[in-house]
């Protein structure tokens, strides 16, 4: 079997054409703009790169977006009062803090300084205890997680039932992923650097996640055959032949797990533009719960 291959690019494309469509459409309806806020702290470049491509995509899909910087030794006061003025501010919808933050930097104090209803990146702990409990739905739920499951929803008709395996339980990935997969009623099993015989608890999966940062991990006889297989993972692989001199390769060996799957996430292309997609969708989605 050759899997069939999941373009995350293309359909990341095709989300953000209508995010666009939908924001001139409330700008011709004399609707308020949608704006996303971002806080950079300190001088992480990955996480330089990110906050830079996520204003550019705004940009293009007619979003607003206001960039905050504060340096490496900011106080934790002096990020959680700038949060608070975004909350204040009528133009922003959306506030995304970039994470990590600097070590030092409580994560979660900042996150419940964000307003529930601004929250687009899904990590306030009122959202994210919300998804995990029955009857009740977050506002928000995490970009990463959320293009996950868009992608399955795209790929499979109907998730229930099915043995779904996330490799890792990460705060930003991992977890929420499985408590999505749990909520569209798969039968859920998390695995973790400390599980044993994985390639045991892999191989029963339908709906197969990697999600753990370990360049092609899951290696074509970990999977079962017709599985879908979904590879967030980024990681970067010397190659002097690239202008970089690196390229970018998933958690999942690839060539190996196409022969054996039925649908698969490339790297690039698949699960990474999905992210910057989603966040879009979640700002605009703000804009509107603004408007109630
Ligand atoms: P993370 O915070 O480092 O978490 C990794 C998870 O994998 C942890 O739960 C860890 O277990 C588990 N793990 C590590 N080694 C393992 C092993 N050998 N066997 C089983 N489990 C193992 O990473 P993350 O932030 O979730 O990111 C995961 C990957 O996704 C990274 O490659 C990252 O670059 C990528 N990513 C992509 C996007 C995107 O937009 N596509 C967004 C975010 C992240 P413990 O909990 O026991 O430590």
């Amino acid at each position: 079997m050759t899997a069939s291959i999941i373009d995350g690019a293309a359909i990341s494309e095709q989300i953000r054409a209508e995010v666009a469509e939908e924001v001139k459409a409330r700008a011709i309806a004399g609707k308020p703009i949608p704006g996303l806020a971002t806080v950079l702290v300190g001088e992480n470049p990955a996480s330089h790169v990110y906050v830079r491509s996520k204003h550019k995509a705004c940009q293009e899909a007619g979003i607003v977006s206001f960039g905050h910087e504060l340096p490496e030794n900011a106080k934790l006061e002096e990020v959680v009062d700038l949060v608070k003025k975004l909350n204040d501010d009528p133009a922003v919808h959306g506030i995304l803090v970039q994470l990590p933050l600097p070590s030092g930097l409580d994560e979660e104090k900042v996150l419940l300084a964000v307003g529930i209803e601004k929250d687009v990146d899904g990590f306030h702990p009122i959202n994210i205890g919300r998804l995990a409990q029955k009857g009740r739905d977050p506002l928000f739920v995490p970009a990463t997680p959320s293009g996950v499951m868009y992608l399955l929803n795209k790929t499979l008709p109907n998730l229930e039932g099915l043995n779904a395996v996330v490799l890792g339980r990460s705060n930003i990935v991992g977890m929420p992923v499985a408590l999505l997969l749990v909520r569209a009623n798969a039968t859920m099993t998390i695995c973790h650097s400390r599980s044993k015989d994985l390639k045991d608890i892999t191989r029963s999966a339908d709906i197969l996640v990697a999600a753990v940062g370990r360049t092609e991990m899951v290696r074509g006889d970990w999977v079962k055959p017709g599985a879908v297989v979904i590879d967030v993972g980024i990681n970067r692989v010397e190659d002097a032949s690239r202008p970089r001199g690196y390229r970018l390769v998933g958690d999942v060996a690839y060539d190996e797990v196409k022969e054996v799957a039925s649908a698969i996430t490339p790297v690039p292309g698949g699960v990474g533009p999905m992210t910057i997609a989603m966040l879009l969708r979640s700002t605009l989605k703000a804009a509107k719960l603004a408007d109630a």
